[in-house]
């Protein structure tokens, strides 16, 4: 499907050089080209799907941790509160929509509240801003209807929609001189002399001074290339039921149990997104798949019974969808809990920068995390800035139906393909597929659609306008019905036509 700003294979020509090649192109992968992008460097990124950010990267709750989680000293209290306090520029500058709702962790009985005093004083020692413990008349305010003894509050903790800003991200470092190449599977990495070789599955060869290892769950594979065995991801799944628009207004602040020792996640809660829907989950179950993204209907009945335990209006009607995630955990199921991110130049392969176990709150740290390896590039290629370098994205933060009235009005006068809506549910314009179609990285699947447009996001999924945007790719792109995948490579929506 489809033609695209991306790299297309160049086997068969001379192997291209890159200071700078990272596998990999989730929110951390692409924050590292991003934030690399600032200075005059060759960079590649090589990933083996059709599109950026669709591993874990789009399937989280897309929370903004505030910090209070991590031991203090760690990488990963420290680069989520300089992650968190970095994301409001990083958004504003991408255009991504975000907001700080804050978060309650509730104590529900006496035993808890030693975990809440304790949960303060980590946070506090790792620099969270604003922390409260709050009485139920406090708590009552911010979210009406809440229950508990008392409950810690962190005005720090935000919510962002994942995918956008992945794509975003993805989107400034193009723009700004990286080059992507997507559907190209890292099979074999070399180190030969000072530099490293890069082959894909599809015969795609690069060679670079500096290779950096973004491949989340699969990390550890990739340090296998490289005859490194130090580290085994053990994958952990979060599913995920996604309720419709109607129950966003119940949620004002997120909130979250007390956690409890040993366990791989921090509990099933209600996570309201920046597009107003509510999520119920994630689930925590160890798998054997590093990419097996089912959904069970053992656990999605957990879900259900857990989401009207915190949301007694929920109906079966009101669940659209389900999805799931998986955490790239270090801590193997006897150990449980969380191991520390592991983020390292090593001095055994000269040029090789490892990222390796970044779970939670990677998405919240990836500016962080960025900055860290900009500094660990530093020291293996000299960084020069770019004056040229553009930080700004050059599109609207949200979508048309968000506008005013007038602001509608106006564009509608600009440009007829915003009078007209697409997406019935989502309320989505021709004109605004018309750009998702058009994106700079190009599109190769309807999922790439998806996460930028919202198109088949709503109740029906897609029911009502999947026929529509494939006829839009037909008649105004000239794609073929047979070229249409779902999501990755072989995924078709289509076989043949049943009549002419
Ligand atoms: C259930 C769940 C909930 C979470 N909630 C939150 C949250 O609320 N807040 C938060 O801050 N964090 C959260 N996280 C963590 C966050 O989602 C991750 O830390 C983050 O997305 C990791 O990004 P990544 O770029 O390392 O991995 P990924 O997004 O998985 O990207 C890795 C990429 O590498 C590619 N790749 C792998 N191998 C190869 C290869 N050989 N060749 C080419 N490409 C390759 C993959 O296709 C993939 O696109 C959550 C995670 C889960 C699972």
């Amino acid at each position: 499907m489809g033609n695209s700003g991306a790299k297309e294979t160049t086997s068969g020509s001379s192997t291209p050089q890159y200071d700078v090649v990272i596998i990999g192109a989730g929110v951390v992968g692409n924050a590292i080209a991003r934030e690399l992008s600032r200075y005059a460097l060759r960079i590649a990124v090589v990933e083996k799907e059709l599109d950026v950010g669709m591993g874990t990267s789009a399937r989280n709750s897309g929370v903004l941790h505030s910090g209070i989680h991590y031991k203090p000293g760690s990488l990963r209290a420290k680069l989520n509160v300089e992650g968190n306090s970095l994301m409001e520029g990083l958004c504003r500058e991408l255009k991504v929509k975000i907001q700080y709702i804050g978060k309650l962790t509730v104590a529900a009985e006496d035993e808890e509240m030693p975990t809440l005093h304790a949960l303060k004083e980590q946070g506090e020692a790792n620099g969270v801003p604003g922390l409260e413990i709050l009485d139920p008349e406090d708590m009552e305010k911010l979210q009406p209807g809440v229950r508990g003894l008392k409950a810690l509050f962190s005005p720090t903790t935000g919510i962002i929609c994942p995918y956008t800003f992945t794509i975003a991200l993805a989107e400034s470092a193009l723009l700004n001189g990286v080059d992507y190449f997507l559907g190209e599977e890292v099979r074999e990495v070399k180190r030969n002399g000072q530099k490293f070789t890069v082959r894909t599955r599809k015969g795609l060869g690069l060679v670079s001074k500096v290779l950096v290892n973004a491949a989340g769950v699969l990390s550890d594979k990739v340090c296998r290339m490289l005859g490194i065995n130090d580290y085994t991801i053990y994958p952990c799944r979060g599913e995920y039921l996604v309720l419709d628009k109607r129950l966003g207004h119940h949620l004002s602040t997120l909130v979250y149990p007390a956690p409890h020792k040993g366990k791989a996640g921090l509990g099933i809660h209600l996570t309201k997104t920046v597009d107003g829907n509510i999520l119920v989950g994630p689930s925590n179950e160890y798998v054997d798949g590093p990419e097996d993204w089912a959904t069970t209907s053992y656990i999605m009945g957990k879900l259900r019974e857990e989401g009207e335990k915190l949301l007694p209006s929920l109906t079966t009607s009101d669940i659209i969808r389900s999805f799931s995630g998986i955490r790239a955990k270090q801590a193997p199921p006897e150990e449980g809990g969380f191991r520390d991110f592991v983020i390292e130049s090593r001095t055994d392969v000269p040029g090789f920068v490892n990222l390796v176990g970044i779970e939670s709150p990677g998405l919240t740290s990836s500016p962080a995390i960025a900055r860290m390896v900009r500094d660990m590039v530093s020291a293996l290629v000299p960084l020069r800035e770019k004056p040229e370098f553009k930080p700004e994205l050059d599109r609207m933060t949200g979508y048309f139906h968000e506008l005013s009235a007038e602001e509608q009005a106006d564009l509608v006068a600009k440009d007829r393909d915003y009078g007209e809506i697409v997406c019935r549910c989502e309320q989505i314009t021709r004109k605004e597929v018309l750009e998702a179609i058009e994106n700079p990285l190009g599109v190769k699947s309807v999922t790439a659609l998806k996460f930028r447009a919202r198109v088949m996001m709503g109740r029906c999924q897609g029911g009502f306008c999947l026929p529509k945007i494939v006829r839009i790719l037909q008649e105004d792109f000239g794609y073929r019905p047979e070229d249409f995948f779902l999501y990755r490579e072989g995924s078709h929506l289509f076989t043949g036509r049943v009549r002419s």
